[in-house]
Order: structure tokens, then C-alpha cells, then sequence
């Protein structure tokens, strides 16, 4: 495990190995990469460290005419680069692979400073997993294109054209790298708007398709506003899909947008999801593992379990194991390693966790676990959210902050009626017996992702929601197909 000290440590050493200019600091960026060079913008914006809510860094804040020069660059890039033989556009997309890679310690920086996540979080959950997907995406372009036979037709996908890329805060370089990786490897061209709070791990993916030599105008970025750089992807004739990762009502908004030019629009959304421990299931290790998988990010996470659904004779074991659990959590300097959750993103997710949970604790509801916490920046204590009602707002709604819901569940019929009573349907677990009873159940939930008896995340598998969770598909075989065309042709 390496310290804090290390991370600036081996970044200093990186950015030696990479020839950057060492008066120049990586996070004073003021300008948008299109058709392979910098474009300085009129406007910058301040990025504040939610740790101790000082402004460390700034980003280009991009106007229509860049949006419109950034779509113009990926259209013309898009021809020629859809027309490259696989093994053409791999050899590319391998060289920006091993730049990105020779960013890590960047990455993790980057991600702790803007997100506030804790280090061992940052080099785990967003960069490491992020460079695996990156390599398991482009693997996917090894070997021949399949090509499927339907009697005298011949069916090819195609790449789909300009692609958007619109993503969140919560995992900025994991969001972006599931898309605009996907969307380049499938053969279309990207232009990239990340969240406003946390642009600086896009620009190290710039940073690296250009000491690449992507070919120009193939990945394009464009930081700035949501209201103005995305409304504008969105409604852009010359964009033929867009890929989003939000809010569900800005979602809703953008399918709507999007509508008039008829271009394709691909969602992931929010999730409530539910974490069913059915009898006969091991409730200590169940328990545990919700409230990691709860708490992980702060639990600023889609695919979070936020409802932990216990048999009802066995609450008061599970709340007090979870209890328990949630206290051995160390809350603090996200810098330091050893430490599990770091500040909320911003003010504005801070107030909104802490308005959920007192308008549950004003309800009636049992919040355990509160502690002191440091006050110079957005920080939450990982909270237990008990005596609750199946309509109450903290049940329903998600809070995206460290808070776990325990509910109690009469048997498999309750709990697969409690779990799928959600506008959401992103992500799930259940606990059972054994993996027949736990798949079984899982079939019953109306949910993108199931995980029975805590088994791994497999970068290879589909993962996106149902219901208000989105439509679309990301990662492995079904993300790249996400960014294609289907086309019949007859023989
Ligand atoms: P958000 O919806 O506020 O913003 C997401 C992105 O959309 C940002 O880049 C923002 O600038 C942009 N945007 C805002 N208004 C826009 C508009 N009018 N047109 C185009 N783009 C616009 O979401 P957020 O607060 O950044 O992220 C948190 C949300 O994201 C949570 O609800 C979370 O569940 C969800 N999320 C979902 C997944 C998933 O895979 N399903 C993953 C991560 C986060």
C-alpha cells in the first residue's frame, strides 16, 4: 500500500518520464482539445477541493462556438476513421492506451483532489478498474469482425457516427472511459463533456490521445456547462448519438431534447437498489458487504445498495451488525490511505444528503451511527437508516450519500415485491443458501445487475438499467454494439 506522499511522489516521476514542464501545473487547464490541438476559451471555472473547499484548479468553460467547431472536427474525423480495418484501429487505440496508463498516478490524483476520494478508493474503484475496462474494451477489437448470417443476408453493425459523451461526477474517469473509449473502439468519434465539478482526469485522457497521435478530431473535449455545452450536443443535428450518465430528470430531459433530430440516446440513470438476504443466507457477511458496497464512494455510487432487505425475525441482528460495521469505517483526510470515506462531492450534494436524513429522523425513522466528522470540508458520517416506512422518501428516493436503509421482509415473495417496488432497477444482490436459490430469486428482480452471494463485478458484462435506472448498455461485447449501426445486406 502506498501513502499520499508516494502518490505525489510517483506523479512527479511520471510527469518527469513524460516530459512535462514541471512550472506548469497539470490542473490549471484552460482550454478544449479539438481536431487534435488546444483551443483556448473565452471563460474558465474554478474546481474546488471538496476536502477542504478551497479552489485548487480551473477548466476551459466552452461556448457554442467551440461546441460547434468540436462537433465539425469529429464529423469530418469520422469518415476516415470508421473506414480503418480493425487491426488498423487497434494499433492506434493500443498507443493511447499506454499513454493513459503512464497517467495513473495522475488519475488518482486528480480523482482524489476533484471527487475528494480517498486514494486507495481512487487507485482502485475509478482508475484501476477504469484502465482494465479500457484494455478489455480494445481487446474486444482482436480477431475478426463477426459477421452474423440470417438465410441470404449478411448482417454487419457499423459504427453509428458523432457520439457525445455527457457523464457525472461521482466517477469521472471511469464514466468517460466506459464511452469514449467504447464509442472510438466501435469506430465513431467522440466529443466529450464531463461534469463541471470534475473535468481534470478528462483532460488526462486528452493529454494522452495527443501524445498518442490519435488521429485528429477522433476524441475531442469540451468542458463547460451542462445547460450550455450539453444542451447543445444534445440538440445538434450533426450528432448522431448521445451517451449520458446522470440524473434521471436530466436524462428525461435530454431523451426529450434529443428527440427532434432523432439521434440515438443511450441513459444510465439512478438506482435504489436492494440488497436481499433471504433465510438460510450468511447475515453476517451479507451485512457487511451491503455496507461496504453502500458506503464505497461515500456512497456517491448508481449501482450503490441503498436497501438492505433483511428477514424480518433477524433486523434488529442486522442493524446492529451493520452498526457495528459501519463504525470500523475511518471518515477523514481522503489523502491518507487507510481511509474509507472522504467529503461529498460538493455543498450542494452535502445539503442534499443532510436534508434526507433529517427530514427521515423528523419521520420517526432510527439514525444510527452518527459521529464527528471534519468540518473544513463536505464531509457525511456513514450512517444506518432504520423504522422506516415502504413509502418514506429515504426508502424511495436516492439519497447518494453514505446512508444504508434496513428493512425488514416477510419471505422470498415479500422480498421480491419490496425490492422491485422502485422506479429504479440499476443493481442488486442477493443472499442466499446457496447460488441455484440466489440466481433463482435473482430472475425475479426487475434489475440491469445481480450479484448472488457477493460475486465480483466482471468488466465483461452488460451493465445498465431498467425502469428509471435508463436503457442502453455498457461495457464488453453489448457497450462496443451501443455505438453501431445494425445493417442487413442481401446475397
Ligand atoms: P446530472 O444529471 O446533474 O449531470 C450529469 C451530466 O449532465 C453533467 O455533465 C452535466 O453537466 C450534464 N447536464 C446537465 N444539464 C444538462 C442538459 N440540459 N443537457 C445536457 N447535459 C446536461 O448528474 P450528476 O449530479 O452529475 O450525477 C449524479 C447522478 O448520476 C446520480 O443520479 C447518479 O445515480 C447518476 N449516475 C448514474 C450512473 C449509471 O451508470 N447509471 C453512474 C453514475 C452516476
Amino acid at each position: 500500500m502506498s501513502t499520499g506522499t508516494e502518490t505525489v511522489g510517483a506523479r512527479a516521476a511520471a510527469d518527469a518520464s513524460l516530459g512535462a514542464d514541471p512550472t506548469r501545473s497539470l490542473w490549471q487547464r484552460d482550454a478544449a482539445f479539438i481536431d487534435g490541438s488546444w483551443r483556448i476559451a473565452a471563460q474558465t471555472d474554478e474546481i474546488e477541493d471538496p476536502a477542504t473547499r478551497q479552489a485548487f484548479g480551473r477548466s476551459a468553460r466552452c461556448d457554442d462556438g467551440t461546441v460547434e467547431a468540436a462537433v465539425r472536427a469529429a464529423r469530418t474525423a469520422f469518415d476516415p476513421w470508421a473506414a480503418r480495418d480493425r487491426p488498423d484501429r487497434l494499433a492506434v487505440l493500443r498507443r493511447w492506451q499506454s499513454e493513459v496508463e503512464l497517467r495513473r498516478e495522475m488519475l488518482v490524483e486528480a480523482t482524489v483532489l476533484e471527487v475528494g476520494a480517498p486514494v486507495d478508493v481512487a487507485r482502485e474503484a475509478h482508475v484501476d478498474l477504469a484502465l482494465e475496462i479500457m484494455r478489455t474494451t480494445l481487446d474486444e477489437l482482436e480477431g475478426p469482425e463477426p459477421v452474423e448470417r440470417i438465410g441470404n443476408s449478411i448482417i454487419v453493425r457499423e459504427p453509428v457516427g458523432v457520439v457525445a459523451s455527457i457523464t457525472p461526477w461521482n466517477y469521472p474517469f471511469y464514466q468517460l472511459v466506459l464511452k469514449a473509449v467504447a464509442a472510438v473502439a466501435a469506430g465513431c468519434t467522440v466529443v466529450a463533456k464531463p461534469a463541471e465539478l470534475t473535468p481534470l482526469s478528462a483532460y488526462l485522457l486528452a493529454d494522452a490521445a495527443e501524445a498518442a497521435q490519435l488521429p485528429r478530431g477522433v476524441f475531442n473535449l469540451v468542458p463547460g456547462r451542462g445547460d450550455e455545452v450539453g444542451e447543445r450536443l444534445v440538440t445538434h443535428p450533426e450528432v448522431d448519438l448521445v451517451s449520458f450518465t446522470g440524473s434521471t430528470a436530466v436524462g428525461a430531459h435530454v431523451a426529450a431534447a434529443a428527440a427532434a433530430t432523432i439521434k440515438r440516446v443511450c441513459l444510465e440513470l439512478g438506482g435504489k437498489s436492494a440488497s436481499v438476504v433471504l433465510d438460510g443466507a450468511d447475515l453476517a457477511t451479507a451485512v457487511r458487504t451491503t455496507v461496504d458496497m453502500a458506503m464505497l464512494n461515500s456512497g456517491q455510487t448508481c449501482s450503490a445498495w441503498t436497501r438492505l432487505l433483511v428477514p424480518v425475525a433477524r433486523l434488529e441482528e442486522a442493524v446492529e451488525l451493520a452498526v457495528e460495521h459501519t463504525g470500523a469505517l475511518e471518515v477523514g483526510d481522503p489523502t491518507r490511505p487507510g481511509v474509507a470515506l472522504g467529503p461529498l462531492a460538493s455543498a450542494r450534494q452535502q445539503a442534499q444528503v443532510e436534508g434526507m436524513v433529517a427530514r427521515a429522523r423528523a419521520g420517526g425513522a432510527r439514525v444510527l451511527g452518527a459521529r464527528p466528522v471534519p468540518d473544513r470540508g463536505y464531509f457525511h458520517p456513514p450512517l444506518i437508516v432504520t423504522d422506516v416506512d415502504e413509502d418514506d422518501e429515504i426508502v424511495r428516493d436516492e439519497v447518494f450519500g453514505p446512508v444504508l436503509v434496513v428493512l425488514g421482509h416477510g419471505g422470498d415473495d415479500d422480498a421480491a415485491r419490496l425490492a422491485n417496488d422502485s422506479d429504479y432497477g440499476l443493481a442488486g444482490a442477493v443472499w442466499a443458501a446457496d447460488t441455484e436459490t440466489g440466481v433463482a430469486f435473482a430472475r425475479r428482480l426487475r434489475t440491469g445487475q445481480v450479484d448472488v452471494n457477493g460475486a465480483a463485478f466482471n468488466v465483461h458484462a452488460p451493465f445498465g438499467g431498467f425502469k428509471k435506472s435508463g436503457y442502453g448498455r455498457e461495457l464488453g461485447r453489448y457497450g462496443l454494439e451501443e455505438f453501431t449501426e445494425i445493417k442487413s445486406i442481401q446475397v
